[in-house]
């Protein structure tokens, strides 16, 4: 299995160069160049535990990396989940499910893809022979969930940027309270897009990135989709056979990374009804599912505030599948994209659809939730329970504990909501080293602390 850009202007690369590479040099982002077809093997993987199917999907995706190989990173990554079967698939009534993704380290579903790929970053490790810096900005739960895939890991040393004071507190307590040595979070002025553009700048020092072994954690990543594709499979099988082809997935989504997983799912063989994508009040995705336009709007931060995107990164490798695999045909859209163009279609008949929530919706959700099932939604999870389709089974992803957003669920719930994870955070020292937003003091902070 080989990956290509959606962009067509590179040669085709192996799994590992794919995620070393992050984003393809022509821009692009990288994609698997054929879709193998599950159908007829799915079912004789239904009796393997999460981490044995883990290493039987992705060792199909990486064939470089021995089954045996693969099943001991599986093994490991999923070893830090609290829940016995990684993934539960949570019955509220006969045709609503939830499927539990924060039950990893951090308590968000990033964990499921960041965990995995702090092992694959240890690989590289050790076969360069050579340190890593890994550097990445965060809005919130993507810098926690790569620190805790990366801290403690030899030959490692770990850089994220977040916009100070605009991550919430626990969130900036799982990245500042580590007490690992090669864990550097990094507090800078401005917004999350102002971190982000510090990053991309430290990418564009070539001489710096080889000089320090550089390497990109953000939300693109092919290992992160692949990894994801794997609790879609999990949740399709513990449904029974007569249900799978009628189940919809509810799915939070913002950057399109959680939602493309599933997509790419059903191309391969996973029969299903198809998906809905749940956004908050920053619609972008809603309103391109719904009326056929992509344009992006002014960002608005929300009570969902990982699901804060003006546009999605992800969307870029939906536009090359549904626009039949036309590389050339994508690079035009995103140069007219870029050139601050509205793109616009008929209304996509695809087999996603879409629903939108605002602050005042979700508030109203998570107590609508807890009054029917007795369930506590986090904020993100609120945003799926609504427009439920009218036959078949709803499987909602749900992608953080209720306990990460503690204002908006006492807000709901008049009571607050807390975990032990996060608990026995609040009495440890906080170490968050302030920067200023600038390339060179960045650069500066990251070779000062090399191996520190
Ligand atoms: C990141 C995140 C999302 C959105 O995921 P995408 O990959 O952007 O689709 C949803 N919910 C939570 C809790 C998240 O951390």
């Amino acid at each position: 299995m080989l990956y290509e850009s959606t962009r067509g202007q590179v040669r085709p690369h192996s799994f590992s160069e794919a995620v070393e590479a992050g984003l393809a040099a022509d821009g692009g982002l990288f994609v698997p160049q054929t879709w193998p077809d599950l159908s007829a093997l799915l079912p004789t993987w239904e009796g393997l535990s999460y981490p044995q199917l883990a290493a039987q999907f992705l060792s199909r995706f990486a064939p470089e990396i021995e089954l045996e190989e693969w099943q001991q990173l599986t093994a490991q990554a999923y070893s830090r989940f609290a829940a016995a079967e990684v993934a539960p698939l949570v019955k509220l009534d006969e045709r609503t499910l939830v499927l539990e993704l924060w039950h990893g380290p951090t308590l968000a579903f990033k964990d499921f893809a960041l965990q995995l790929l702090g092992l694959l970053y240890k690989r590289q490790v050790a076969q360069q022979g050579r340190r890593l810096a890994v550097l990445g900005a965060t809005s919130g739960d993507t810098g926690s969930a790569a620190i805790a895939g990366c801290m403690g890991q030899p030959g490692i040393d770990i850089f994220i940027l977040y916009p100070q004071g605009r991550v919430s507190p626990l969130q900036e307590r799982q990245m500042a309270c580590t007490g690992a040595a090669n864990v550097h979070a990094l507090a800078v002025p401005g917004f999350f897009d102002d971190a982000q553009r510090v990053v991309k700048d430290c990418f564009g020092d070539e001489g710096f990135v080889r000089e320090v072994n550089l390497s990109a954690v953000n939300s693109i990543n092919i290992a992160r989709v692949l990894a994801q594709c794997v609790y879609y499979l999990w949740a399709w099988l513990r449904l029974p056979a007569s249900q799978r082809s009628t189940a919809e997935f509810v799915v939070p989504t913002g950057n399109f990374g959680n939602v493309l997983a599933g997509w790419w799912c059903q191309r391969m063989g996973m029969a299903c009804r198809g998906f809905r994508v749940a956004t908050n009040h920053n619609d972008i995705l809603h309103r391109f599912f719904s009326t056929g336009e992509y344009r992006q709007g002014e960002l608005r931060s929300s009570h969902a505030p990982s699901m804060d995107i003006a546009a999605a990164s992800n969307f870029e490798r939906f536009l090359f599948e549904w626009q039949g695999r036309d590389a050339a045909k994508v690079r035009g859209l995103m140069a007219r994209m870029k050139a601050g163009e509205v793109l616009s279609w008929p209304q996509p008949q695809t087999s996603i659809r879409s629903s939108r929530m605002d602050d005042a919706q979700i508030v109203q959700s998570i107590a609508e939730v807890w009054r029917r099932w007795g369930y506590v939604a986090d904020p993100h999870t609120a945003c799926a329970f609504t427009d439920m389709a009218p036959e078949g089974v709803s499987v909602i992803l749900s992608t953080a504990s209720a306990a990460k957003f503690p204002e908006v669920v006492a807000q709901a719930l008049g009571r607050e909501v807390t975990h032990p994870t996060l608990e026995a955070l609040k009495g440890l020292p906080l170490r968050s080293q302030p920067l200023a937003a600038e390339p060179a003091a960045v650069k500066a902070f990251v070779r000062a602390h090399l191996g520190a």
